[in-house]
């Protein structure tokens, strides 16, 4: 099989074990299937980045120390600033000048119950706006750009939960300082590298509806989807750093290496353990990634 699946890391904290988790299966599934694997640093946000020096080196680190391993050169979003403008430039867009909190006292709609997101969608308060409203409101505010999707909605394929659809909303493509929003970066990533397969955490699982008609709408390959359980604390709260004991170098000092963090990945997702990422792949059976994986979230220490 062609394609490629992607591991895209934001350096803003060192990878813990729900990380990791979601990294080992990422590469298996992209491994198992002759997929090429490929990394790319999202690091868009260069202020939470910049408050933390050296992270995506030591990340990377980390995934090599596991035998994970990746294809070409590491993919820096920094350095894609440019190609995020051009694809965005063929696409209907307005100027949206709320504030968040404007934003979140429009849509304060009850939560529209089972299957609803967990982001709110925009309520298109600026998407009317007449070119004299635009420029008066230009005098105070910087806008962000949003793209006009029309109130559609999307389905996308998920190995596990399968077809999976919500609605798309005008979201923001580039934020009031110019800088590219999240959702389109990770849209055009995805399809200038030729990824075929997302395998993540299935916190993002609500926004591949979103991800997935904007990937159509600039001409890409929708991706297929694999969303994997989160790793959560003992309070069941998602997994973070300040959790403790929660990093491979956590882990270093209390006397453990990388084959033994390996080792309890592997448990946590019903697979066999070996010494590194590659031996792990060696006994996988088949079936194994799809039938036999642990979808449940992953309580860490429990
Ligand atoms: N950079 C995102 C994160 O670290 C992942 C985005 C994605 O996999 O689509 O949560």
């Amino acid at each position: 099989m062609s394609g490629a699946g992607r591991f895209a890391p934001s350096p803003t904290s060192s990878l813990h074990l729900g990380n990791l988790r979601t990294a080992l299966l990422a590469w298996l599934w992209a491994r198992s299937q002759h997929r090429r694997f490929l990394l790319r640093i999202e690091d868009l946000d260069q202020q939470r980045v910049a408050a933390a020096p050296a992270v995506a080196e030591q990340q990377l680190a980390d995934l090599a120390a596991l035998g994970i391993d990746w294809d070409g050169e590491v993919v820096r979003q920094g350095d894609r600033l440019e190609l995020y403008r051009r694809a965005a430039e063929g696409l209907e867009t307005y100027e949206c000048f709320c504030t968040r909190r404007e934003i979140a006292q429009a849509s304060q709609a009850p939560n529209g119950g089972p299957g609803a997101p967990s982001w709110r969608p925009y309520p298109g308060t600026c998407a009317g706006l007449s070119s004299a409203q635009r420029a008066e409101r230009r005098l105070t505010r910087q806008p962000a750009i949003r793209v006009r999707a029309g109130g559609t909605a999307f389905t996308v394929h998920d190995a596990h939960a399968g077809e999976v659809s919500g609605p798309v909303d005008d979201f923001v493509l580039f934020r009031a300082d110019g800088t590219p929003a999240y959702n389109l970066a990770v849209v055009v990533d995805d399809g200038l590298q030729g990824i075929t397969q997302v395998v993540r955490a299935d916190d993002l699982l609500d926004s591949s509806p979103r991800q997935g008609w904007l990937a159509g709408r600039l001409g890409f390959e929708v991706p297929d989807y694999v969303h994997v359980s989160l790793a959560l604390n003992a309070q069941g709260q998602r997994l973070a750093k300040r959790d403790g004991a929660v990093t491979l170098a956590d882990r270093q000092e209390l006397g453990q290496g990388p084959a033994e963090v390996l080792a309890e990945l592997c448990a946590s997702a019903g697979l066999e353990k070996g010494r590194d990422a590659a031996e792990v792949l060696a006994r996988l059976l088949p079936g194994d990634l799809v039938n036999d994986l642990v979808w449940t979230p992953w309580v860490v220490g429990a």
